[in-house]
């Protein structure tokens, strides 16, 4: 079944996890399937770094070494994102929320709080919500895996710049040897994946985003999801349990 045959509606869906457990990758699969955008926030912080824009150049050293950018930086990139036209049937957050702060914002603005202003005229103008799901609960789903095994798939990871592909040197290596099975473009590695930095990353995920997944477990909105083996073995673990929630939503 194609994207656009599929009528499957997630609503807001959450992945959550450490560094390197699989958001991403899980991200597009479900996003070719759905039909939903994927809205990551290191995708997007990335973009900014890449174009040098404020964001960017605020953003580009703490990225670099493994620190989270700050709250409101974050929230105000992705009430802009949610503002788009693709988001009505839902989307899948990757990366966000990784603050208590960001995850009581996004309750708030799910809730219709703090939604900007052109977004609630453009609302009461079309009679209706544009805020993606709005009828449908979000559901946070968090993906574990072995710390070793994690700091493998961080440190393995190799992106085409290109077409966005995922390979890893010791997991799913390229045919030729760091160039891109589709394009033959050369494989980059991202800046934070060297060990040193992963260890900062890890830090401050058990610091600052772990509280995130207990947050949602006290809200009864969890699905916590083994992300050991195959992409596509969890990929169907993710897609059965998302359905079952939203079936007795
Ligand atoms: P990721 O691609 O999700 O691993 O994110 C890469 C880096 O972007 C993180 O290590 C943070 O520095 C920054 N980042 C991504 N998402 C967030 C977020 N929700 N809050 C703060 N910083 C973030």
């Amino acid at each position: 079944m194609t994207a656009t045959e599929n009528k499957f509606r997630p609503g807001p869906i959450l992945l959550m996890g450490a560094p390197g457990v699989g958001k991403g990758t899980q991200a597009k699969e479900l996003m070719a399937r759905w039909g939903v955008p994927q809205i990551s926030t290191g995708d997007l912080l990335r973009g900014n770094v890449a174009s040098s824009s404020r964001l960017g150049l605020q953003a580009k050293q703490l990225m670099d070494s493994g620190q989270l950018v700050p709250d409101h930086l974050v929230e105000q990139m992705v009430a802009q994102r949610l503002s788009e036209g693709d988001v009505t049937a839902g989307y899948l957050l990757d990366g966000f929320p990784r603050t208590l702060g960001q995850a009581e914002w996004l309750d708030r603005y799910l809730a219709g709080e703090n939604a900007p202003a052109s977004l609630a005229a453009l609302e009461v103008e079309a009679g209706q919500s544009t805020r993606a799901g709005a009828s449908l609960p979000l559901v946070a789903v968090s993906l574990r895996v072995e710390y070793t095994r994690l700091l493998r798939r961080i440190t393995g990871r190799r992106i085409c710049p290109r077409c966005g592909s995922i390979y890893n040197t010791y997991l799913q290596p390229p045919v030729r040897d760091g160039f891109c099975d589709l394009d033959g473009t050369p494989l980059q590695r991202r800046d934070d994946d060297s060990e040193v930095v992963f260890e900062d990353r890890m830090h401050a995920y058990e610091t600052l985003t772990a509280p995130v997944v207990e947050h949602y477990r006290a809200l009864g909105r969890l699905l916590e999801i083994d992300g050991e083996g195959s992409p596509e073995t969890v990929t169907g673990r993710v897609e059965q349990v998302i359905q079952e929630a939203r079936s007795q939503a």
